[in-house]
């Protein structure tokens, strides 16, 4: 088809887009505001899907995350887990935190650490969390057993201001977490 015969369609689909939203300069009829709400709903849909697209793309490379090609150290094995980062902040903690973590170590004295769902990495671990550094398991938190109960490894960073915490964002890893008592693998 040439472009001269495609002009009578285009102009077509113009004229119907106007009507179709002239709704917006005429409240008064039923019929308009009909009009109206179906485009909202057609324009939120075509949008969600746009949404969904990117949503599943970052899903998608997120969990592509290579494996480390060298072996673990010896007793330990590579556990791919989410982090992301909190401070003792009313924010992050909650208005009512009294500034001890789940196995009662002062945050003030112990300004690092982890929280994570126990029942997946027991208390007490030393874990080297690559850009964070060596830091001990000694927290929880709701949306760490959330993450469990999906079987998503969900370790939540402490660190000391909470601009630090936003910074690190949500990162997935792969940590080499000691064998013997993890009871994720
Ligand atoms: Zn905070």
């Amino acid at each position: 088809m040439t472009a001269a015969a495609w002009r009578p369609w285009i102009r077509g689909a113009k004229r119907l887009t106007l009507w179709w939203f002239a709704a917006l300069f005429d409240r008064r009829s039923w019929f308009a505001g009909c009009r109206l709400i179906l485009a909202g709903v057609a324009i939120g849909v075509i949008a969600s899907y746009g949404a969904l697209r990117i949503y599943r793309v970052v899903l998608v490379s997120e969990k592509r995350l290579p494996k480390p090609v060298v072996e673990a150290p010896v007793g330990m094995a590579w556990v791919e887990v989410l982090t992301t980062g909190y401070c003792p902040c009313a924010i992050c903690c909650g208005i009512f935190s009294d500034g001890r973590t789940a196995i009662n170590r002062s945050v003030e004295k112990f300004p690092f650490g982890i929280a994570v769902e126990p029942k997946l990495v027991p208390y007490r671990t030393m874990v080297d969390v690559p850009g964070y550094g060596l830091a001990m398991v000694d927290d929880t938190g709701g949306a760490m057993r959330q993450s469990g109960a999906k079987k998503i490894v969900h370790f939540d960073l402490r660190f000391q201001t909470h601009g630090q915490a936003w910074q690190w964002g949500r990162r997935w890893m792969y940590v080499a977490l000691p064998q013997q008592g993890l009871r994720h693998c």
